[in-house]
């Protein structure tokens, strides 16, 4: 039987996408969401780093379970930001998950900025963490730049602003196939795979 692992969200899009990068990494496991778990607690995010609230969430939800558990953190980092928005993404105009005013915030602060300085990345951290074992974390980065305008619908967030490198669509005008394949969150989860692959039972 394939080992359970909890996924410590209780987003079902994230819980789909995140089942779909690690199974086409060949990982064999039963992923769950934290809706299997309605007791378990909401971690608020204290980690002054992605990898730090990584590593809580999933060490809280493992100790809360008694499972394997995974958890992740990420955001957008604007180089003439000093990397701000940063852990503060998801509410960085004031309002947890208020994606349109993030980013209009964001467009509005770097308005005179010359296109060549309007550097910034995409960053996930990707945490596993089992009652009583080793916890692992890791890291993964989108760079690109930022737009003028907004374009795209497809994806979320600071998706219809960002332009990858070597490309000259946003991340919210590509199909979702594409962007798991450069992601940060792809990055991320495909090497906690490769540790997960080694070290489940
Ligand atoms: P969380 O890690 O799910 O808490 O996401 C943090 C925030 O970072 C999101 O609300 C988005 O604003 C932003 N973010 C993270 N990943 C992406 C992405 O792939 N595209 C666009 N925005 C993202």
């Amino acid at each position: 039987m394939s080992p359970r692992v909890v996924l410590a969200t209780r987003n079902a899009h994230k819980v789909v996408e995140v089942r779909r990068i690690l199974s086409e990494s060949g990982l064999d496991i039963d992923l769950v969401g934290l809706d299997a778990f309605p007791d378990a607690p909401d971690v608020a995010e204290t980690g002054l780093t992605f990898e730090e609230n990584a590593l809580l969430k999933a060490r809280t939800i493992a100790a809360a379970t008694g499972l394997a558990a995974i958890a992740d953190d990420s955001g957008l980092t604007v180089d003439v930001l000093g990397g701000m928005p940063g852990i503060f993404s998801a509410r960085w105009a004031g309002q947890h998950g208020d994606d349109a005013a993030n980013l209009r915030l964001v467009l509005a602060q770097i308005a005179d900025i010359a296109d060549v300085d309007r550097g910034a990345a995409f960053v996930c951290a990707a945490a596993v963490a089992r009652p009583g074992a080793d916890e692992h974390v890791v890291r993964g980065e989108l760079r690109g730049r930022l737009t003028r305008e907004p374009r795209g619908t497809n994806g979320f967030g600071y998706d219809p602003i960002f332009v990858p490198d070597a490309e000259t669509r946003t991340t919210a005008e590509m199909e979702p196939h594409e962007k798991d394949a450069i992601s940060h969150r792809g990055v991320a989860f495909r090497a906690l795979a490769q540790h997960l692959g080694a070290s489940l039972p």
